[in-house]
């Protein structure tokens, strides 16, 4: 079946996929057989043509009106066959052939010959290679080029038709025949990728057209192109080759099918004819298309469409020429006998009337010489074989398939090149390439949109920065213009200087010379006037000169006199090296001297204590060692905090201050041992407490101490005696104002805000709280912090300490109270403003007598004053008040309280809000 080659069409439309496969199912592959490098053979003789049945190629019939070529003609005689050799021995051959001239001459009788002319003349034992060269080659040559071709055998059966075309070569390979060996050629010759050769294989017998691969076919049509002439049968399978194998595979199926049908016709493959038909497309590489992206030819060559050679070739094995027998003894009927003679009869009218000329062809007398109507005087190259046997017995048939040959020279065909562009395969490719610009397009919008972006952003930076340079260089010029314009504006302004002095000088000249001929004199002043001014220039120049010689002059004096001291300052320095050393020297000594001086006074100290208290003693009349020294005059002083002092402890301290004297006692102070400055300093505070040292130590520079040693000092101890001290001496106005001078409210503050032991604190609270009832320090006190301070050690929490605290929030208050009721004081209480309203009103009702007494003073001094009135109801003391004047367990203290919140519009007001009864 033809199905078994795969892909098959049946003239047109692919009736399945193009994928060709052999019989096993694989895919065919193409042959490559070296490209034959056969020749024609040259042209033989003719008496009616010069050309000959191997001539030219068509190549060069490109225009429409085509070349003449005559059909050729070549006449093969068989060798005699076993049969042949032993009947015909005795006779000799009806043909003698002479291949040199192309000659046969056919014998009539023993005495007389027939001699015809051929295009060639094969012998018996011409090869079949050279019969295919001779007379199909030049015929696959032109169907390669385009052109449609023919090859055909024509004699008596059993001559060697199917022999010389049909021979598979299987057994002997030099025997392949003429369809084998084009179809090498051709293959040989098209390329796979862009060529195309498609066959089909008919038999046509009785006027019926069978399609030899898929013989249940029989009713194929012949169909002509009423254009071009071309015929096309319509309905046979089309194969398309693509390597000999398959070709092959392709003719035994055929070979097959002819046999199997014949059989089942009751007839000889003989009567049959067998057409095996190629078409052969190729397409022209001249015109392949070349990338798009050239010049403009390629371009219009990319718009001229790709053109196609469809080549045709058709090979032919006739039917046995030989007459039928018309009685009917090969058992066919008349009619029978006539159908299967009529497509052979018709071609030989055809091949006469075209032989004579004739104006009418009879050409659609039969479905053969429809078929073949291009190959006998139409277009094609065709060749015809006619085959003839060597005995004498057939002698008639052979001298009629003689003459048919004969005639069939004389038919002249006009060879055309079936040449077409190949729109299809243009719009195909076109297709392509405009999606590929399409593509190429959208991928060069979209580079150079980015482009422009990119050359955009470029531009605005390089505007940018031409902007700014731009601008710098406008500022730097503006400022250049407005220096030179100052500048001329100073020179018009000098030049208006001297020209006024020049016109000054001129008049002056003018009025003492002439005055009255002013206008006719001013030329020769002018000039006499310039003249002085050069002599007046040349004598400044001669004195800058000198000048300048003097100064130079000075300068040298100067440099030398630079070098010199330069010279002194060295030795000076190394003279100051000396001095240093000798002065650290000396202060190391000092400080020698210093301590030593120190341990002295010390000693001195503890002696005069020994002493007096060994005078004590005796004066008591007793000899009991007590404790000496420093520490005798610190347990005293202890004692004396404590205890109230006896008259007699008083007149002793009185007299170990005489003896020892205070600037000793001060001095110690400042000791370097820390001990010796601790017991310095309770000494000092012990000495303090009364009131006759108080103005002695002061006025010996012991408050100053005192004070330094609060800052200088870290012990705690002495920060504690200290403040002590100073709490004691602050019970004087006058030394109140010398603390207050000498920095002592900050220093307090500061060593309230360091300490950590409550007497510390204590002693501070009381030294600013006394501080704090002194009416002309009240806005000093406060603006050095003392307010802040003082509410600040609350924190503390010992009762001493806020009773401290206490007492000195009463003493401001006091002061505050007593000013305002003089007129002194506006606006409100500084305790108010710094914060000490909250404590004093959470304290108002403290268990501790000492805090709650002086707290409800101090309430009642500010209630006195009525700015404070609106602050103090805000803070809840108006409570406390009414509570104190209701409660307080002294009766003055409640009176006061009922006099302040009475005498107070705002109280009053507030108190009638809240619907209270007073
Ligand atoms: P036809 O097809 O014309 O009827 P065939 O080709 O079948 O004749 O040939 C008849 C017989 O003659 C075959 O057996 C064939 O092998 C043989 N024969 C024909 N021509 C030759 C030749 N040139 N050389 C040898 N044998 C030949
Ligand atoms: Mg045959």
């Amino acid at each position: 079946m033809a199905t078994a080659f795969g892909s098959n069409y049946r003239n047109g439309a692919p009736r399945s996929s193009p994928r060709v496969v052999d019989s096993s199912g694989r895919p065919l592959s193409v042959n490559h057989n070296p490209k034959s490098s056969l020749k024609s053979k040259p042209s033989g003789i003719r008496k009616s043509s010069p050309a000959s049945l191997g001539g030219g190629s068509a190549g060069a019939a490109k225009d429409d009106g085509g070349v003449p070529g005559r059909v050729r003609v070549a006449v093969r005689l068989r060798p005699r066959n076993a049969e042949e050799l032993v009947e015909d021995a005795d006779f000799g051959d009806c043909v003698e052939l002479q291949p040199e001239l192309k000659r046969l001459k056919l014998r009539k009788n023993n005495w007389d010959t027939d001699t015809y002319e051929f295009d060639e003349v094969f012998t018996d034992s011409a090869s079949q290679k050279r019969v295919y060269e001779v007379v199909a080659k030049p015929v696959i040559e032109s169907v390669l080029e385009g052109y449609n071709g023919t090859v055909m055998a024509y004699g008596q059966t059993g001559t060697g038709k199917t022999y010389t075309l049909g021979n598979l070569g299987e057994e002997d390979t030099a025997a392949r025949g003429i369809m084998v060996r084009a179809m090498e050629d051709i293959l040989a010759d098209v390329s796979p990728e862009s060529d195309s050769i498609c066959v089909s294989y008919l038999q046509l017998y009785m006027e019926t057209l069978q399609d030899l691969l898929d013989p249940s076919n029989n009713n194929i049509s012949i169909v002509e192109d009423p254009k071009t002439g071309d015929v096309s049968v319509l309905g046979a399978i089309s194969v398309e080759i693509r390597d000999q194998q398959s070709f092959l595979e392709l003719l035994r199926l055929g070979e097959a099918h002819r046999f199997a049908a014949n059989t089942k016709l009751n007839t000889e493959s003989s009567r049959s004819h067998a057409i095996l038909m190629a078409h052969v497309r190729r397409s022209i590489k001249d015109s392949v298309l070349s990338s798009v992206n050239g010049s403009n030819s390629h371009v219009s060559k990319a718009l001229k469409p790709p053109i196609v050679r469809k080549g045709k070739l058709v090979v032919v094995d006739l039917a046995g020429s030989e007459r039928i027998d018309k009685s009917g003894s090969e058992g066919h009927t008349l009619e029978e006998a006539k159908s299967i003679n009529l497509s052979l009869s018709a071609l030989g009218k055809c091949i006469n009337a075209l032989a004579e000329n004739n104006s009418h062809v009879p050409v659609r007398d039969s479905k053969l010489t429809r078929l073949l109507r291009d190959s006998f005087g139409g277009t094609a190259r065709t060749s015809l074989l006619i085959t003839i046997g060597p005995s004498p017995r057939h002698r008639g048939e052979t001298a009629s398939t003689i003459m048919f040959g004969q005639r069939a020279m004389k038919v002249e065909n006009m060879l055309k090149l079936k040449e077409e562009f190949d729109y299809k395969s243009l719009s195909r490719r076109l297709e392509i390439q405009l999606d590929k610009l399409i593509a190429e397009n959208e991928r060069q919008q979209k580079a150079f949109k980015d482009e422009i972006e990119r050359i955009s952003v470029e531009a605005q930076k390089r505007i940018s920065e031409v902007e700014t340079k731009y601008e710098d260089a406008l500022e730097a010029e503006r400022l250049k213009y407005q220096k030179d314009y100052m500048e001329s504006i100073k020179k018009l302004e000098e030049q208006l200087v001297t020209n006024q002095q020049k016109l000054s000088n001129g008049k002056i000249n003018t009025a003492a010379n002439d005055t009255s001929s002013h206008i006719n004199s001013r030329e020769p002043a002018a000039l006499a006037s310039a003249l002085e001014e050069v002599a007046n220039l040349k004598k400044l120049l001669g004195r800058e000169a000198s000048l300048k010689k003097a100064a130079e002059e000075e300068i040298n004096n100067l440099k030398s006199q630079l070098s010199q001291s330069k010279l002194l300052e060295a030795s000076a320095n190394s003279e100051i090296l000396k001095l240093q050393k000798m002065l650290e020297d000396e202060s190391r000594q000092k400080e020698k001297i210093e301590g030593d001086l120190a341990a002295l006074q010390s000693q001195l100290l503890q002696l005069s204590f020994d002493a007096d208290e060994t005078r004590r003693n005796l004066d008591r009349g007793g000899g009991v060692n007590g404790p000496s020294g420093l520490e005798s005059l610190i347990s005293q002083a202890k004692n004396q905090q404590v205890n109230d002092p006896g008259n007699g402890e008083k007149a002793s301290m009185a007299k170990l201050f005489e003896q020892v004297g205070l600037h000793k006692i001060l001095s110690l102070l400042e000791a370097e041992d820390a001990d010796i400055r601790i017991h310095a300093v309770k000494v000092v505070a012990n000495l303090a407490a009364e009131e006759a040292n108080q103005q002695k130590i002061v006025e010996a520079g012991g408050l100053k101490s005192l004070l330094i040693l609060l800052r200088s000092s870290d012990d705690e101890t002495v920060h504690r005696v200290a403040a002590g001290a100073i709490a004691n001496l602050a019970m004087n106005e006058t030394n109140q104002e010398l603390i207050m001078v000498q920095g002592g409210i900050r220093l307090l503050s500061m060593t309230a805000a360091n300490a950590k032991d409550p007497q510390t604190l204590r002693m501070i609270a009381g030294a600013i709280a006394n501080l704090c009832g002194n009416d002309k320090l009240q806005t000093k006190l406060r603006g050095e912090g003392g307010i802040k301070a003082l509410v600040g050690m609350v924190r503390c929490g010992h009762p001493d300490v806020l009773a401290q605290v206490a007492r000195g929030i009463a003493n401001f208050a006091k002061c505050e109270s007593k000013a305002s009721v003089q007129g002194m004081k506006k606006g409100r209480s500084l305790l108010i403003e710094d914060g000490a309203l909250s404590w004093i009103v959470q304290n108002a009702n403290n268990e501790a007598t000492p805090i709650r007494r002086h707290i409800e003073l101090a309430l009642c001094h500010l209630a006195q004053h009525e700015a404070n009135a609106r602050d103090m109801i805000g803070g809840g003391a108006l409570w406390e008040l009414v509570r104190i004047s209701r409660d307080c367990s002294r009766q003055d203290i409640r009176t006061l309280a009922c006099q302040t919140i009475s005498s107070s519009p705002t109280f009053q007001a507030e108190l009638r809000r809240l619907r209270i009864e007073y």
